[in-house]
């Protein structure tokens, strides 16, 4: 077994939206992780609202006042798509305290890795500017948190959200202390993402895109984690692993179509372990992005925690969808990307 915290507060409810992004996803979620008896087993990790200094780790003073005004003047839509409510800005505060609360917690040792349960969710959301349902993005706080508190020198994002995490990227273009990794569909929101974007200056080789197409499934998850995700951590030897836990690649999920299934993600989570084990004792802080399947996602993030915590509990999904070998046309898409990659890795 291992220590496997949960950071979780109802005060996560509390950001009102009118779409799928909505408070039912943390509802469903913890109600599947009580049904599975999985709750027990969690070390609870208390969220704290991030002070304004941590926040502008990322964000700009201007955006973060423009924000904290607009909800409390009562909100809207503040970005295509992405809304705000009264409470919105305490919550994203907390949400990206709860993701910092999480590194905390592994830094030192309190669990072994932790999942974040937080929203809004953060990886689309860029230094100024706010995208797809994400306020401050919570993961590239974490990341650049873990730098500046414990001295890191190399983190690892892995982003296995079905969209690109278009503000991770823009944050850690140029930078090659966080190895930004993501694995997403082409061709959907917010498209970007394509394999040949690998990063700048001297962050060249330090950002990897993995697009891939329609009904990719499992098979080709493990695919691009044994090509591609353990060669180049094994070489880049990050110190911490954060994880843009998005569960939208699920096959039942309304705005992906990657067809990942709960079983799928339970074996991402353990090769994953096991590869944390190997290059950084473990550490794993991951944190929840997308996600909106309210008949699946509860399943799919109780299947991340059995596996992060060993506990041994299969969890299934209500209906098992198929999924079994990598299709020709994920295999290809995912040897282009490795092609790419092997200017900068031996992959
Ligand atoms: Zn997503």
């Amino acid at each position: 077994m291992a220590r496997t915290g949960v950071v979780y507060s109802p005060k996560y409810l509390d950001h009102f939206t009118g779409t799928v992004e909505g408070h039912k996803r943390l509802q469903t979620i913890w109600s599947v992780l009580e049904e599975y008896r999985i709750v027990p087993k969690l070390t609870m990790v208390e969220p704290y609202a991030a002070p304004l200094e941590v926040i502008q780790l990322v964000h700009t003073p201007e955006y973060i006042q423009a924000l904290e005004r607009f909800a409390a003047q009562g909100g809207g839509e503040w970005a295509e798509e992405t809304f705000v409510s009264r409470e919105s800005y305490e919550v994203a505060l907390l949400a990206a305290g709860g993701t910092t609360a999480g590194v905390d917690a592994v830094m030192k040792g309190t669990v072994d890795n932790v999942l974040a349960l937080v929203r809004p969710p953060g990886h689309h959301a860029a230094k100024e500017r706010a995208a797809g349902f994400c306020l401050f993005n919570n993961v590239a706080i974490a990341a650049k948190y873990a730098q500046k508190v414990y001295g890191l020198q190399r983190v690892l994002i892995l982003d296995w959200d079905v969209h690109h995490g278009s503000g991770c990227q823009t944050v850690f273009y140029d930078d090659p202390s966080v190895l930004y990794f993501s694995i997403h569909q082409d061709g959907i929101y917010p498209r970007t993402g394509w394999a040949n974007e690998t990063g700048e200056g001297p962050g060249e080789g330090y950002t990897v895109n993995v697009p891939l197409p329609k009904q990719t499934g499992d098979a080709g998850f493990y695919y691009v984690f044994t090509r591609l995700l353990e060669p180049v951590v094994r070489q880049y030897q990050p110190e911490l692993i954060l994880v843009a836990a998005g569960f939208d690649a699920h096959f039942y999920d309304p705005l992906g179509s990657l067809e990942v299934t709960t079983g799928g993600f339970m074996r991402m989570t353990t090769m994953l372990k096991k590869l944390a084990d190997e290059v950084c004792q473990g550490r794993i802080a991951a944190t929840l992005e997308g996600g909106y399947d309210l008949g699946s996602v509860g399943y799919s993030v109780a299947g991340m925690l059995s596996a992060m915590g060993e506990m041994g509990i299969k969890v299934n999904d209500p209906v098992e969808p198929p999924s079994d070998v990598v299709r020709p046309q994920a295999r290809i898409r995912i040897d282009d990307a490795i092609e790419i990659q092997r200017k900068y890795w031996k992959v």
